[in-house]
């Protein structure tokens, strides 16, 4: 029987808004501002075979996709589209002096792909260990515009995610502000929802020295927090810094987001530079990386969580037993429409998107699962790129 093969590769562009979105003191991070537009391009990256199927993912930022297709196009058409660990393992060869995020963009289509022709959604394929899964609210950085702009007003947040039946909540704190303020919002979270609501704080690599996240961290031990993640600027990725950190603080910390793939995942964990693991389709090679580390960690006797998410984490999260959350977010109490509606509502990340446990639901249709709304991404189309 001859192999299948891809045989085209569109991406498909549409534009988005957020209305009350703007971007803190260097431009990086993305907070609440009343007035402000952010505007971006977001993309569909479609996957043609000669089997008639076609395998499609909603991949974010138009600007990455077409960057990592115009990387990878050559290599992918003609090969067959059911070899993903084979594309997986030439990807990331082909790619190791540019981008290994991009192995993603083709992964994930070729997983919606294969779902798609065995009639099955993605979590099935990859063995489902649960139906739904518990979520946190992940909030936007604080800003200094009324949104999240004081400990009591993130206190505020949590109680009002609580109600809305979250049982965890992650902050992000602010960007290049006084370590006292990241240390009393700590604090006060704890006095607020401490005991009914698993905490997290994510400086997201913003605190300037070791020591302010031995600060931070010193808080998080006195509030109860369930990790900490990715303090300081080392940028996430000393293995000695953080297992030194390890040493100071009682309270779990978090790292890897920024460590790319399989190997420098494993080679972090024996080095005693985390206790969770962070894994990402986006960063870690698609789904099939993603998989690869939540493995990984699981013969080390650790759990593994996912950053962001979006549709591929749904599925992997519900076939692996080793974690124990969804990131959904980014979330501010001023914001919404962060997303573009292209799906049931039920997947698209926003606040109320949760049911009364705290629980998001995991699509159940073929492939990734959902029903694309081409009416709106046609209504809001700006170009077709095609590769064939
Ligand atoms: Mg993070």
């Amino acid at each position: 029987m001859a192999e299948p093969k891809i045989t085209k590769i569109e991406a498909i562009v549409f534009e988005h808004q957020i209305q009350d979105m703007g971007t803190d003191y260097n431009g990086f991070n993305q907070v609440y501002e009343k007035g402000s537009v952010l505007n971006s391009q977001q993309c569909i990256v479609r996957f043609h075979t000669d089997t008639g199927v076609t395998g499609e993912y909603p991949s974010g930022p138009a600007e990455r996709t077409k960057h990592g297709l115009g990387m990878m196009a050559n290599y992918l058409l003609g090969k067959n589209p059911f070899g993903r660990e084979k594309i997986y393992n030439d990807l990331k060869r082909g790619l190791r002096h540019t981008d290994r995020t991009a192995i993603s963009i083709a992964d994930v289509a070729l997983w919606d792909f294969a779902g798609k022709v065995y009639g099955v959604p993605i979590h099935q394929l990859l063995g489902g260990w649960r139906k739904t899964i518990p979520a946190y609210a992940s909030t936007y950085h604080g800003d200094e515009n009324g949104g999240l702009s004081t400990p009591e007003q993130f206190a505020d947040f949590a109680e009002q995610c609580y109600d809305i039946g979250y049982r965890a909540f992650k902050i992000h704190g602010w960007g290049d502000a006084p370590i006292a303020r990241e240390v009393a919002n700590v604090l006060e979270a704890g006095r607020r929802v401490g005991g009914k609501m698993d905490l997290m704080i994510d400086p997201a690599c913003e605190y300037n020295t070791w020591v302010d996240a031995l600060r931070v961290g010193k808080a998080c031990d006195e509030a109860g927090f369930l990790w900490l993640e990715d303090a300081y600027k080392d940028g996430g990725v000393s293995m000695f810094g953080h297992q030194r950190l390890r040493e100071k603080i009682k309270t779990p910390i978090l790292q890897t987001e920024h460590v790319f793939g399989l190997e420098g995942h494993v080679d972090f964990i024996v080095n005693g530079g985390t206790d969770l693991v962070r894994v990402g389709v986006y960063e870690d090679g698609g789904i099939t990386g993603a998989m690869k580390v939540a493995h990984a960690a699981e013969g080390f006797g650790l759990d593994v969580e996912f950053h962001g998410g979006g549709l591929p984490h749904r599925h992997c999260i519900a076939a692996v037993r080793n974690t124990n959350y969804y990131e959904l977010g980014l979330l501010n109490p001023k914001v919404s429409g962060t997303k573009p509606p292209i799906y049931s509502p039920e997947f698209t990340d926003e606040l109320e998107g949760v049911d009364a446990n705290g629980h998001v639901a995991v699509p159940d249709g073929p492939g990734l699962g959902v029903e694309l709304d081409w009416d709106y991404i046609n209504a809001h189309h700006v170009e077709t790129v095609t590769y064939e």
